[in-house]
């Protein structure tokens, strides 16, 4: 007998393809079975589907019908689970089926032929029993009071929580406890466990590890994040699909991975801003952890020192509709545990234009002398932003994007940090020929070489380590994006900053989040004034998060930490950002930002969607814009709900032209994430023959960014 299967193959976005297809199979195939399916000439990965109610096999006539390719067999199919989350982040953010489901499967499944793959799954190891449940290094730690009473709370009940905890509290060790706890209780739990950055996860790793490889075996602990080749990647999957994993560490694409005994999550540093894809399915992986521990019965901890404000919102006290539940931890581990002191720097007393105020250099200078380590930050890489001539008007604009090149010294180029364009600095004025062109404001590189002259006299005293021994000039490194490029360099400068060989680390936010650099005992905020006055009415909250995580970097060593501070040079000091800064006081912070965004009606007050819109011409790109919003207002008005459902103006973007490309957007807006959704659902296909029309005509793309992050 022959039967009907609906399959999900990769399609390209926005293409009709976006359901499943229909294919014929010898055998009934159970939905989440892996199989290759022929579309036109090719052979492609794809996921068996529940049929839709209107089946496509209505429209395929019996004859077009192809026969399904082989069965992944070997693998359990994707659980259903697995698939009512792929099908809801779909829905939430407006993409393909499809494109999802085989998204959020590693790469390397699409490649492997049926044969490579049973070679595969045959060297997979089998799951290790415990080696010795008992033998656990969990007596030798001796838990704060905070920490035990957060683990109570935890195991007293379900759902979702917001681990308040400072910088150095010891959040990290309530993970591992709390996954020591559930591996211990049920042999078969299984948690995922996510970072922001990439670059933190084998630190993580190696945590995890050292807890569970003695006990559970080497494969217990698994990552999965864009760093790792495909066949790690691969390994990886398989190990937690199979159950063989217990805990699964990785970025924001280990949300997806398949868990069949999933009882954990765990989102690390939650209000980072990484956990949001920026391409294809805009997922936020913070808000489909919550979804998926609902949907699973896993617990969520959702851990931070200055919490998102959405999250932090949603904490509040049960009695006021809170629906997470918030546990704090607001002291450090350790005998002194106090927090660094915050300096404000008032740069409108300071020598006009110093770079480094007078007293924060003999700060710096004063930490060397004692063989401690200093961080100076600066959101700029590069030398300079801008190269400007100063005889007529020339400035290092970019002639693909709305942007200036980047002068970097080191190899003497123009960058454009949008697009990528680069070109030898020119000897001269291109316009003028004048020879005098100078660099405007400071990147990390100018800071590096700067602090290297002003430091040229400072010697270190005595052998602290045995890298730097005494007598030597001051080294100073520097941590960015350039510094970087290459496969392990970062790994290899931070141990360099470990290692006790550099006294003074320049770098941009990459350094300041979440590395454990014992030695440092003053961190610098060069110039963050920026965010006080931005646009983006996120910008306040992510330089609050920003300056919490760096001061946290001070004093991590509670023998120094009495010495440790946070130096932030401003020339508004009076801002109370600083001033909650200054108390290290969050609550203070969040309490301010969440009245003024209810005032405004903005998130968490409100919902927000983005549509966006990329074409040659801005011309091109808002008109589409434009007739979208004209053919909802006709057509979608009869929705429930759509009477609170706000569209605005058509607008460019912010960075409106990035290698030629003209971009952009409207926001969509509702106090109900109901009626936006419903709204969302339905202007879809309205949106698709926008495209067709001749209002889409000339357009490159669009996309909706549901919850956006920057409007
Ligand atoms: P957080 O993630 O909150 O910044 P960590 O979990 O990294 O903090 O803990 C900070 C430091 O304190 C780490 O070096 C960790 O090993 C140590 N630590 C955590 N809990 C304890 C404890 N109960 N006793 C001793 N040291 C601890
Ligand atoms: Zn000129
Ligand atoms: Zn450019």
């Amino acid at each position: 007998m022959t039967h009907l299967v609906s399959v999900l193959v990769q399609t390209p976005a926005h293409s009709q393809l976006a359901g499943a297809l229909t294919y014929r199979s010898e055998l009934p195939l159970t939905p989440g079975t892996l199989v290759r399916v022929p579309l036109g000439s090719r052979e492609l990965l794809g996921v068996v589907w529940e049929p839709e109610p209107q089946a496509a096999t209505a429209e395929v006539p019996p004859d077009k019908l192809r026969d399904i390719g082989p069965v992944l067999s070997g693998l359990p199919p994707l659980s259903a689970h697995w698939r009512q989350l792929v099908a809801f982040a779909a829905s939430y953010y407006q993409r393909g089926l499809g494109e999802v489901a085989l998204a959020a499967l590693p790469p390397q499944l699409r490649e492997l032929s049926e044969r490579q793959m049973q070679r595969r799954l045959g060297r997979k190891t089998a799951p290790t029993p415990p080696i010795d449940a008992q033998a656990t290094v969990e007596a030798s730690v001796h838990l704060s009071a905070e920490q035990q009473d957060v683990l109570a709370r935890l195991h007293a009940s379900q759902g979702t929580f917001v681990l308040f905890g400072t910088t150095g509290s010891g959040k990290t060790e309530v993970y591992l406890q709390c996954v020591m706890q559930l591996l211990r209780t049920d042999p078969q739990a299984q948690a995922i466990v996510m970072v922001p950055e990439i670059n933190l996860t084998p630190q993580l790793q190696a945590r995890f590890q050292e807890r569970f490889a003695p006990v559970y075996g080497e494969n217990s602990v698994v990552a999965l994040h864009s760093g790792m080749t495909h066949p790690q990647r691969l390994r990886s999957w398989l190990a937690a699909h199979s159950g063989a994993a217990r805990v699964v560490l990785g970025t924001r694409m280990a949300v997806f991975a398949s868990v069949p005994h999933l009882k954990l999550i765990v989102v690390d540093e939650e209000h980072d801003p990484s956990y949001k894809q920026h391409e294809g399915a805009r997922y936020s992986a913070r808000d489909l952890a919550v979804y998926r521990g609902r949907l699973e019965g896993a617990r969520v901890i959702l851990g931070s020192a200055t919490p998102s404000l959405e999250s932090w919102y949603h904490s509040r006290p049960a009695a006021e509709g809170g629906r997470y539940l918030r546990l704090a931890m607001p002291s450090r581990i350790g005998a002194d545990a106090q927090l660094p002191l915050v300096r404000r720097v008032d740069m409108n007393h300071q020598p006009k234009r110093a770079v480094f105020a007078p007293p924060l250099l003999a700060a710096i200078t004063e930490r060397i002398a004692r063989g401690e380590q200093c961080m100076v930050f600066l959101n700029r890489r590069g030398y300079a932003p801008v190269l400007q001539c100063t005889a007529c008007d020339w400035k290092s604009a970019c002639p693909h994007c709305s942007a200036f090149r980047v002068f970097h010294k080191i190899d003497r180029t123009l960058r454009c940090h949008h697009c990528g364009y680069t070109e030898p600095v020119p000897r001269a004025c291109p316009e003028c020929g004048n020879l005098d062109i100078t660099p405007i404001g400071r990147g990390t590189e100018q800071l590096q070489e700067h602090l290297t002259e002003l430091l040229a006299q400072v010697r270190r005293p005595g052998s602290v380590t045995p890298e730097r021994p005494e007598g030597l000039p001051v080294a100073i490194a520097r941590i960015d994006a350039d510094s970087t490029r290459l496969r392990g360099s970062l790994q290899s400068q931070l141990a360099q900053v470990h290692s006790g060989e550099v006294d003074v680390l320049v770098g941009t936010q990459m350094v300041a989040k979440g590395h454990d650099f014992r030695r440092i005992t003053l961190v610098a905020a060069i110039n963050p004034d920026g965010a006080l006055y931005s646009s983006d009415f996120r910008a306040p909250e992510r330089l609050f998060s920003l300056l919490m995580q760096a001061a946290g970097r001070a004093g991590r060593d509670a023998t120094i930490r009495s010495r440790s501070e946070m130096w932030i040079q401003t020339f508004h000091p009076q801002h109370p950002l600083f001033d909650a800064l200054k108390r290290h006081d969050y609550p203070a912070f969040a309490a301010q930002q969440l009245q003024d965004r209810r005032n405004a009606g903005l998130p968490p007050f409100s919902f927000q969607a983005l549509l966006r819109a990329d074409a040659r011409t801005q011309e091109v790109a808002q008109g589409f814009l434009v007739a979208a919003s004209a053919a909802a207002t006709g057509q979608l008005s009869h929705l429930p709900g759509f009477d609170r459902v706000t569209l605005y103006p058509a607008v460019p973007m912010g960075m409106q032209r990035v290698a030629n490309v003209e971009r952009a957007q409207m926001l969509v807006e509702s106090p109900s994430r109901v009626a936006l959704q419903t709204f969302l659902n339905h202007w879809h296909a309205v949106l698709h023959a926008t495209r067709q029309s001749p209002a889409g005509k000339g357009l490159l793309r669009w996309a909706v960014d549901v919850d956006p992050l920057a409007i």
